[in-house]
């Protein structure tokens, strides 16, 4: 259940907070704004729009009732003051991190985060003349070593999402804190079923919308969660002149996921527990990456910060060559070849894909890792599953 103070809260915010039924003939699910544009009657109505416009609907770019329902339940949910939805996890995480930075400042990010907050950061900021460092993730201190008298932001992703390395939150936003630094976390791993890091002191909460907060594979969407104040600049500035909006249709299916998430994150961790354990055991598995088991390094820290662990974990097999880890993943069934996660169906993603050969593969993660996403099915068909496809290593 998380950190919200209890079910009857959290259903209140799934599948009422914000919806004014009695608006839309009783219609159980909100009706989808389709439209750029909202007109006015008169004049004196016209210039109270635009007066309003990043509280009223006006322009579809800015508030729009479709985006605006799941703002209100993502705040909520996350324990913030205001939330913006836009089009793409990498969108909520460069609006974030644009947001906070400008010529002459420096940033920290993880040793290992998602792909396209590295690039950002490696590649975009540099460009602006904005320096980083990589801290090893583990202890607060790793960022602390790092920080400078220009660090103005602590890129956080915990755990990051290919072998799921812990950083303490409470204590680096501590740190953050003393020195003015402005933190941005990456909660798409735990949702904030799990995890509530704004609790912990972050500044500005982001997801990727498209893993387990739609849920069903069927959108791409960000989302990026903070105080009012934070939220009200972002949106006036990065926000509207990226553009980067979920349309009213994305917004509709991202709602139908949410309605659902409590349910789907309790299937999926328990799975990703059941197989984490299986393959622990296992002989053909050199070693498990998930957070909730003992073995995992950042094991206390984890179940100090962490309600719970999704159904996201990884394994690097004992397959001797790429042609193992090939034999292994062609022979599975019920888990799809895929990239991305946190959808209803079972995926298998080989760390090996991303090069030909072994000699030229030159990755952060070993070449041998191939992470899962547990979806719905039942655990023992995906244990079965995997049995299969071990035994041909
Ligand atoms: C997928 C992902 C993103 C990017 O999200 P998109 O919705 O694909 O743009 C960002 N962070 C993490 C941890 C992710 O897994």
């Amino acid at each position: 259940m998380g950190f919200i103070q209890s079910p009857e809260e959290l259903y209140h915010i799934l599948y009422h907070l914000g919806e004014n039924r009695a608006e839309y003939y009783g219609a159980v699910n909100p009706p989808v704004y389709v439209t750029s544009n909202f007109c006015a009657p008169d004049i004196a109505s016209l210039r109270q729009k635009i007066i309003h416009e990043f509280e009223a609907p006006f322009y579809t770019r800015g508030y729009q009732p479709s985006t605006a329902l799941l703002r209100k339940k993502l705040a909520a949910l996350e324990g913030t003051e205001d939330a913006l939805v836009v089009s793409s996890g990498s969108t909520a995480m460069a609006i974030a991190i644009l947001s906070q930075v400008k010529t002459g400042d420096h940033v920290i990010i993880p040793r290992k985060p998602y792909s396209w907050t590295a690039y950002l950061v490696k590649n975009w900021l540099q460009r602006f003349g904005i320096t980083y460092a990589e801290a090893e993730p583990g202890t607060a201190d790793s960022y602390q070593a790092l920080t400078q008298p220009n660090t103005r932001v602590y890129v956080l992703e915990t755990p990051n999402s290919m072998t799921f390395e812990i950083t303490p939150l409470r204590e680096t936003c501590e740190a953050a804190r003393r020195n003015g630094i402005v933190t941005i976390a990456d909660n798409s791993y735990c949702t904030p079923l799990y995890q509530q890091p704004h609790a912990l002191g972050v500044d500005l909460v982001c997801h990727s919308a498209t893993k387990y907060l739609s849920g069903h594979s069927d959108v791409v969407a960000g989302v990026i969660c903070g105080g009012a104040e934070l939220i009200g600049k972002i949106f006036r500035s990065e926000f509207m002149v990226l553009g980067g909006i979920l349309s009213p249709h994305d917004a509709s299916a991202l709602l139908k996921g949410l309605r659902t998430l409590p349910v789907r994150m309790e299937k999926v961790s328990a799975s990703a527990m059941q197989l984490a354990l299986f393959l622990q055991e296992h002989p053909k598995v050199k070693k498990v990456h998930y957070p909730f088991l003992p073995s995992f390094p950042g094991y206390d820290i984890a179940r100090q910060q962490m309600a719970g662990c999704s159904g996201l974990l990884s394994v690097e097999l004992d397959a001797g060559s790429f042609d193992g880890i090939n034999r292994f993943t062609d022979a599975l069934r019920c888990f799809l070849l895929a990239t991305s996660w946190g959808g209803f169906e079972s995926l298998a993603f080989p760390a090996r894909v991303f090069a030909d050969s072994q000699e030229t593969y030159a990755m952060a993660v070993p070449w041998n890792l191939v992470r899962f996403s547990t979806g719905l099915e039942d655990a023992d068909v995906l244990q079965s599953d995997l049995e299969k496809a071990l035994s041909l290593l």
